[in-house]
């Protein structure tokens, strides 16, 4: 006998988590389906540094990543709440806006008039204006204390966010089972059709697998020299999780660097993460020794102390990213299915906005709308939902 659902979400990363639920909670019956375990470590979202930071991610994005992320940190601060305030674990997620701190050694003080510029022409002027702050050495000092006497110069850009990645994922889902989402753990590497398998019968579906969703996703292009670029591709990122107690960071610190440039991400009780690489690449084995000698210099240029801390992860995954390197959803209104994909290295920045457009067009499937890809959020977003013509793009 299969069970009726809504929605079946194929995914429970960070995308499945939020939309199921945000669906779960507009009322829907909700089946969420992951290959892996409920710790979330199939996930890109499990490594991730999860900084909120439009103005320093427009250093090497679009326009629409800037948007997309300051929607999404609004939402993010009602949705902190709301799951503080649900069934749930109990547990509050660490969540901040204390800015971004950007600093450069004094060798490389070269890189920020390149960095200001690229900000300065993807980011929108008034809020360049109102939230990057130049900061002499006390500047830093107030702000930082630790890092007082190591720079010379820096940026503060102002209110920009950070979540604890794994609370995220943690709380998300005790909250979604905790209004009903049934849930189906190692279910192994499975797509729509294998719903009816898993006694599942769903109204509509929701893809969001992330890299594991490659397939349906065909080649695009194929004029230029270079052939038709993969629909989906996975970038290798490689991030370390420290415990450094000897060091008290206030908030992210980026290092503008020639060849090394790394963020670290203080998270609750001294854990760090350092990071990342983004290496064109699909390959997902461990960490190399390059990598981790870069990341870990580069830590222990920021401040000593990091030389103390004790290494408790070296992490790879692999980001979802599309030819564009934008966000994009898909309708098959036929199939009733849409699939989520192209988070990329900002999906925590731009989740809570691309996964509210995602169950916007849910509903209007459900609702039978004959137009579902044009909700009032494709409207907001142009471009970032689209029907798929003709035949279903299974394989
Ligand atoms: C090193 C690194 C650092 C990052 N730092 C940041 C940051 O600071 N800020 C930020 O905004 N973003 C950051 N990101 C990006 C962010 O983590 C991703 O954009 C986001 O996790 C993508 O979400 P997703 O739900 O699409 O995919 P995922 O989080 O990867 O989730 C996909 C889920 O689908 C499951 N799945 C896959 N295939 C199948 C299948 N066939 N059947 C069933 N289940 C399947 C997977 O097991 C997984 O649980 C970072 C990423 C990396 C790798």
């Amino acid at each position: 006998m299969k069970k009726q659902f809504d929605v079946a979400i194929l995914g429970a990363g960070l995308a499945g988590r939020l939309a199921a639920w945000r669906l779960v909670r507009a009322g829907r019956r909700v089946a969420l389906i992951e290959r892996a375990g409920p710790d979330g470590a199939g996930a890109a979202a499990h490594v991730a540094a999860a900084m909120l930071a439009p103005l320093a991610e427009s250093a090497i994005s679009e326009r629409r990543i800037v948007e997309l992320g300051l929607a999404s940190v609004d939402l993010w601060r009602a949705w902190v709440d709301e799951l503080a305030g649900e069934a749930g674990t109990g547990e509050r997620v660490f969540f901040q806006e204390a800015g971004t701190l950007v600093v450069w050694h004094a060798h490389d003080r070269g890189e920020m008039p390149l960095f200001t510029s690229r900000v300065r022409a993807v980011a929108p002027p008034e809020l360049v204006g109102e939230r990057m702050r130049r900061l002499d050495a006390g500047g830093i000092a107030g702000l930082e204390p630790a890092l007082a006497g190591r720079f010379q110069q820096g940026l503060l850009l102002a209110g920009e966010g950070q979540l604890d990645n794994r609370a995220v994922l943690r709380v998300l889902l005790a909250c979604a089972v905790a209004a009903g989402v049934h849930c189906v753990w190692e279910a192994g590497e499975v797509d729509e059709g294998d719903l009816a398998r898993l006694g599942i019968d769903a109204r509509a579906v929701l893809d969001c697998r992330g890299l594991g969703a490659r397939a349906a996703w065909p080649a695009e292009g194929g004029t230029g020299s270079r052939g038709p670029l993969p629909g989906l591709r996975g970038l290798r990122g490689e991030v370390a999780r420290v415990y450094a107690p000897d060091v008290e960071l206030h908030r992210p610190v980026r290092l503008l660097h020639p060849r090394y440039p790394i963020y670290i991400a203080p998270k609750p009780n001294h854990l760090f993460v350092i990071g990342a690489t983004e290496l064109e690449s699909e390959d997902d084995s461990p960490m190399s020794v390059r990598s981790a000698l870069e990341l870990l210099s580069a830590a222990y240029s920021l401040h000593p102390a990091f030389g103390e801390a004790r290494v408790l992860e070296l992490n790879v995954q692999r980001r979802p990213t599309r030819p564009d390197h934008l966000p994009a959803i898909r309708v098959d209104q036929q199939a009733c299915v849409v699939r989520l994909n192209g988070l990329y290295r900002h999906g925590f920045l731009i989740s809570p906005a691309v996964v509210q457009a995602a169950c916007e067009v849910v509903d209007a499937l459900l609702a039978g709308d004959p137009a579902a890809h044009a909700v009032s959020a494709s409207v907001r977003w142009p471009g970032m939902i689209a029907p798929v013509h003709g035949a279903a793009v299974l394989h």
